[in-house]
């Protein structure tokens, strides 16, 4: 782009830092974070539950996936929702899907620093898949853009469209969580001529909330033979944000 119509186009949207929003200063300018943000990347530290990332004090679990049994071996997150919630409204329904692939960046920075044995594990990525008719109108899968970048940065296998969706389902954020796991009922499926048949495959999407999407995505991919699935989201709903919706 000629300098000018940048020059104009950051006079009035001047570009902001994809964690916190604040608007860089010129010496930032041509980052994507802050310097706050870059010198200490929010990502999730401490003590999480292994099975979805959620903070959680001396123990294993969280006391969410004690009692929910997830068919999925374990699950890792690298933010908290209440750090992301503001990105990935912007990523997904404000047309800033290019924020998609920064995002990704910063999973697979955290995956590198957090899970490095994760990378090796993987045979293949899948991300979770929207109703075709839910893409068509966003343009894009939000989960697709991150495990692209995921896959760039980390040399993971991505394969797109390994699920599909196939059933146009009520938004789960309008349900509640036994409605949820009822709405989703056969709504998964393998694309056609895919095998996954003793395959490690790292499940990935941008929100865990109550884990029923990924329940469902899992048990598919296990139903058709992977010998193991773990799931990788961008943000985790943590357990004192569940009372907000997301
Ligand atoms: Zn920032
Ligand atoms: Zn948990």
């Amino acid at each position: 782009m000629k300098d000018w119509k940048k020059g104009i186009r950051e006079f009035f949207f001047p570009p902001r830092c994809i964690i916190c929003d604040e608007v860089l200063t010129l010496e930032e300018r041509g980052e994507k974070l802050c310097a706050k943000c870059l010198a200490h990347i929010p990502f999730l530290e401490g003590e999480q539950c292994v099975q979805c990332g959620r903070t959680i004090a001396h123990k294993a679990v969280c006391e969410r996936c004690a009692l929910e049994d997830f068919p999925f071996s374990m699950g890792a997150a690298a933010f908290s929702y209440g750090v992301m919630r503001k990105p990935i409204a912007y990523f997904k329904f404000q047309g800033y899907r290019y924020d998609g692939a920064e995002l990704g960046g910063l999973m697979a920075e955290y995956l590198k620093k957090r899970f490095p044995d994760w990378i090796e594990w993987t045979d293949v990525m899948a991300a979770v898949p929207l109703h075709p008719k839910k893409q068509k109108k966003r343009g894009f899968n939000q989960a697709d853009l991150l495990c692209r970048r995921i896959s760039a940065e980390t040399g993971i296998a991505y394969m797109p469209d390994l699920l599909r969706r196939m059933v146009h389902t009520k938004p789960q954020s309008s349900l509640g969580a036994a409605q949820r796991r009822e709405n989703l009922k056969g709504v998964f499926a393998l694309a056609e001529g895919v095998c996954v048949e003793g395959k490690h495959i790292l499940l990935v999407d941008d929100i865990f909330t109550t884990g029923s999407t990924l329940r469902e995505c899992s048990r598919t991919l296990l139903r058709a033979g992977a010998a193991e699935v773990r799931v990788f989201c961008l943000s985790v709903v943590e357990q004192e944000e569940e009372s907000h919706s997301v």
